[in-house]
């Protein structure tokens, strides 16, 4: 059976390898992406196009409700039930706490966190309805330990965690999983575009010995979107080369 996975976000560094492995394990797959970055997912969706993906694409704010509503009924018409959600739209706005704008905090948390309870409440009531949905959350391995300058964004993906595991207590008995993925640091455009001396000092406090993959990222979240994770929900699967461990 094909399902139909959306991703949030999915035009971006990570977001473009989930969509690309969920289409690999034969979902059809649709993306979002916001208005500033129109030119960039587009250019990805015709790219896409040639190398054989057919993404359905479609602009909107998930840090906005009606916005939020509004992608979720486009993204039905044009393939049907939403049968995975990944929540992966995600920015940063750093800054040390003592110098930290009210814009920068509320930034954050809506797109980081109120994304998340926007996006997911257009899909929940169809999912338990056809008993049967994955969803899956992009937190971050500074959701767990927290990082220097990011209380803003540590704070929001602190708070996917504790989303994750409410809701999957809700739904698990109507069929559907509900997990978070926490990445360290992963090695999209962005990341490598910083300076290599500063990236091999990162580099030297991760016990792999390098970055991640946006692909590594994908497989993790290609895996528990399918139907052998059905036993795996309220969990964090922390994927950050040993840099942080914990129960
Ligand atoms: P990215 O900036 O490349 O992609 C972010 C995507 O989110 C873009 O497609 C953008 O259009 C979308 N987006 C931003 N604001 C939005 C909004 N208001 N409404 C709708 N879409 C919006 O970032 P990335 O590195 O691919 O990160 C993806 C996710 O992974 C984020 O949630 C990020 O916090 C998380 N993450 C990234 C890393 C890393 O090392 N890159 C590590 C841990 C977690």
């Amino acid at each position: 059976m094909t399902r139909v996975a959306f991703v949030t976000g999915g035009a971006g560094g990570i977001g473009q390898a989930i969509c690309k492995r969920l289409a690999d394990a034969n979902f059809r797959v649709a993306s979002s992406y916001i208005a500033a970055e129109r030119e960039t997912a587009l250019k990805w969706q015709e790219a896409s196009k040639g190398a054989g993906y057919d993404y359905v694409l479609v602009e909107g704010d998930v840090s906005d409700f009606e916005s939020s509503a509004a992608i979720v009924r486009e993204v039905e018409q044009q393939l049907g039930p939403i049968e995975v959600l990944v929540n992966c739209a995600g920015i940063t706005r750093d800054g040390t706490f003592r110098k930290m704008t009210e814009d920068q905090w509320k930034a954050v948390i809506s797109v980081n966190l109120n994304g998340v309870f926007n996006v997911t409440r257009q899909v929940i009531n169809g999912m338990i309805d056809r008993g049967y949905g994955r969803i899956v959350n992009i937190s971050s391995m500074n959701g767990q330990k927290g990082q220097f300058g990011q209380s803003n964004y540590s704070a929001s993906k602190a708070g996917i965690h504790g989303f994750t595991m409410s809701l999957a207590q809700e739904v698990a008995s109507k069929g559907i999983t509900v997990n978070s993925v926490s990445p360290g640091y992963i090695g999209t455009s962005m990341v490598m575009a910083i300076a290599e001396e500063v990236r091999n000092k990162i580099v030297a406090q991760i016990p792999v010995g390098r970055m991640g993959t946006p692909e590594e990222v994908g497989a993790v979240v290609a895996f528990l979107a399918g139907e052998d994770a059905g036993y795996i929900t309220g969990a964090n699967i922390a994927m950050n080369g040993g840099q942080h461990m914990e129960f």
